[in-house]
């Protein structure tokens, strides 16, 4: 939205400057007529003779009008309290925020390499695509697992229960450690990998 200064380049009607969005917008036309500020009012004609009587409606109606200042005009993103626009503070506007989760940090640790962390969060969503999830969805046959050969492998089993397990940490899989030499197998036992899943697949 528009950040009034001198108000010369605002259009008093059609821009977002108010923080109830463009006056067109929300002044019905036949009053809007009866106010005499032209189409192309810009938002400094508020304050003159002219706009003190639409200046004392949007008064009267609890709009907070900005306050004028001696510089120009500046567009500001209204996602960040700095005004200025980044990706990040896009996000945030946009996103359903909930509450952060206990296990946030064991997933979203910026020492993790992104991909491993991606698989952690599928793995904690329980929405790894392991063979028995493929199944469940008829997407795969039959399979088992690469490692054991005995049953069609789950996030439980191919973690933490086959018995040629990817043993954490004394056996984890090369590359399992994340950049900066954090050892993920530490982060998740033993204990916290329950809390983690939330839910344990039965098989395997
Ligand atoms: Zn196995």
């Amino acid at each position: 939205m528009w950040k009034i200064g001198n108000g010369l380049s605002v259009s008093l009607w059609h821009d977002y400057w108010l923080p109830c969005g463009p006056p067109d917008g929300f002044v019905p036309p036949s009053f809007r007529d009866s106010m005499r500020l032209p189409d192309y009012a810009v938002a400094v004609d508020l304050y003159t003779p002219l706009g003190h009587s639409f200046r004392e409606l949007l008064i009267r109606w609890g709009v907070s009008l900005p306050l004028r200042a001696s510089d120009n005009d500046r567009f500001i993103w209204c996602g960040d309290p700095s005004g200025s626009f980044s990706v990040a503070s896009a996000w945030n506007a946009l996103r359903a925020k909930k509450d952060r989760v206990e296990w946030a940090s064991l997933i979203w640790d910026n020492d993790v390499a992104p991909r491993y962390q991606f698989i952690l969060w599928l793995i904690s969503r329980n929405r790894l695509p392991t063979q028995v999830m493929l199944l469940n969805y008829g997407r795969i046959d039959f399979n088992v697992c690469a490692f054991c050969s005995e049953v069609p492998d789950s996030i439980d089993h191919l973690f933490f229960r086959c018995r040629i397990r990817l043993r954490w940490p004394s056996s984890r899989p090369p590359g399992l450690i994340c950049r900066g030499g954090i050892d993920v197998g530490k982060k998740f036992s033993p204990g916290p990998r329950d809390s983690l899943l939330g839910r344990t697949s039965t098989t395997g």
